[in-house]
């Protein structure tokens, strides 16, 4: 039954009383939430209305295992009776952080082996930079203290997150950011080099890049891409993070993003896959050499904690997570489900004019929406947003990005996707760009 009433309360309340993230406030103060949601369930969620949409995006790129899961709700009830939350600052502990952190120790690349936690991405990036220039004190070189980060990135939208964030709207939108971060080109390593040769490698602590670009359209690494970066940072004496808060758990096919390029960071952010949504839980890894330095080097206290480091809750949840992408054997289904996903964009490329080129590395994706598959012409207004909301009036949940002149549509549906979801995701998308090439034509 649809409660007609209660949508219209709840509108009312959220366009008083909601200020949303990331959301157009124009639209919402006009036309309320878009939906609200009620349910989740495998791959679909449905909202008050009765809609029932495939969640393309995994809802923030995060619901990995899908939604509704009994297991989960049943270990977090479980660990919230016995302990909720206690402290992990002065050295106090909890089980379920000591065993997710030896656990992560064991999935995690090359010599990953020690985790700080926090709540989600962008502590996980301010984090990995303030651990990156204590580092570099530590070592006696108090001076190494630059950020690099490359153009199309996003890391989050906490003051440092920010600041790394090279997708210039996020950091325009105050009016100034941290200083020492710097942006090299997003795909250039030559850019990257000369960089720190200008800068002068003796003030950059560290270089961090997504394996796979996320909110900024999806764009995957040239083959080597992230070989050269290692050698460079190698060669510069400067700290590799990748930001594995998209890439990590599965969702490209490998455990973590940066597997696909055989080599390790120094230090690695997480946050989303690891509890698929489930609880909010982030954190860094770092090396056993950097691990090595830390104890050898540190005499004080670690003067960095989030009081939700550590949760017991979340970190019971996440180790549930992890066994259920074992036992499912997700990672591999990602692989295998995001090639039927890159064959369906393709068929669908043949087909359609405005879709011009397609790509994935498993369950991550993007579709270009181009005036002319020749030249690459893009339509003078973003086509993305409208293809956005015809998806969704016809069950398929998706997410456009506009940046850099760009019109893409992204893709990152559960990965528990069958053969079956994602004949259904290509058959809307199919639907959606025949009514919308309608419209353009018209236009
Ligand atoms: N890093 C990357 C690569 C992300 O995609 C995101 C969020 N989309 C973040 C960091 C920030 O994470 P959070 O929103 O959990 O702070």
């Amino acid at each position: 039954m649809i409660d007609t009433n209660k949508i219209e309360e709840l509108t009312e309340l959220d366009k008083k009383h909601f200020l949303h993230p990331t959301s157009p406030i124009g639209q919402q103060q006009k036309e309320g939430p878009s939906f609200i949601f009620t349910e989740g369930n495998g791959v679909f969620l449905t909202d008050m209305k009765g809609n029932k949409l495939i969640d393309g995006m995994s809802s923030l790129w995060n619901v990995n295992i899908g939604h509704g899961r009994e297991e989960i709700s049943e270990v977090a009830k479980e660990q919230m009776k016995k302990l909720a939350f206690s402290s992990c600052f002065a050295t106090f502990s909890n089980e379920p952080a000591i065993r997710l952190a030896a656990k992560l120790a064991e999935i995690a690349p090359g010599d990953l082996s020690t985790t700080f936690f926090t709540s989600g991405g962008s502590e996980s990036n301010d984090t990995a930079y303030k651990l990156a220039r204590h580092y570099w004190v530590l070592k006696g070189k108090p001076n190494k203290q630059k950020i690099i980060s490359r153009t199309k990135s996003y890391h989050g939208v906490s003051m440092g997150a920010t600041s790394a964030t090279g997708l210039k709207p996020f950091r325009d939108f105050t009016t100034s950011i941290a200083p020492d971060f710097h942006y090299v080109d997003h795909f250039s390593t030559k850019s990257l080099r000369s960089l720190i040769e200008q800068e002068g490698p003796e003030t950059v602590a560290a270089f961090i890049a997504e394996p796979v670009q996320g909110a900024g359209g999806v764009h995957i690494a040239s083959d080597g891409y992230f070989q050269e970066v290692r050698e460079i940072c190698d060669e510069y004496d400067i700290l590799f993070i990748t930001d594995e808060v998209i890439t990590g758990f599965g969702r490209t096919g490998t455990y973590f993003g940066i597997d696909h390029y055989g080599v390790t960071p120094d230090m690695m952010c997480f946050a989303k896959g690891v509890t698929s949504g489930y609880a909010q839980l982030g954190g860094v890894m770092i090396s056993e050499t950097l691990h090595k330095e830390f104890k050898e080097l540190s005499t004080g206290t670690l003067l960095h904690g989030y009081t939700y480091s550590g949760h017991a809750m979340a970190c019971a949840v996440a180790l549930k997570n992890i066994e259920i992408i074992e036992r499912e054997n997700l990672v591999e289904n990602a692989a295998v489900m995001g090639q039927e996903m890159l064959q369906g964009f393709q068929s669908l490329q043949e087909k359609h004019s405005m879709i011009g080129e397609v790509r994935a590395l498993g369950l991550m994706g993007a579709v270009e929406i181009v005036k002319d598959k020749q030249t690459n012409e893009r339509f003078e207004s973003p086509l993305a947003p409208q293809v956005v909301n015809e998806a969704a009036k016809r069950g398929l949940i998706l997410r456009s990005v506009v940046f850099d002149g760009q019109d893409t549509l992204v893709f990152a549906p559960p990965l528990i996707m069958t053969k079956e979801d994602i004949t259904s995701l290509i058959s809307i998308l199919d639907e959606t760009f025949t009514s919308v090439t309608k419209d353009a034509v018209k236009r």
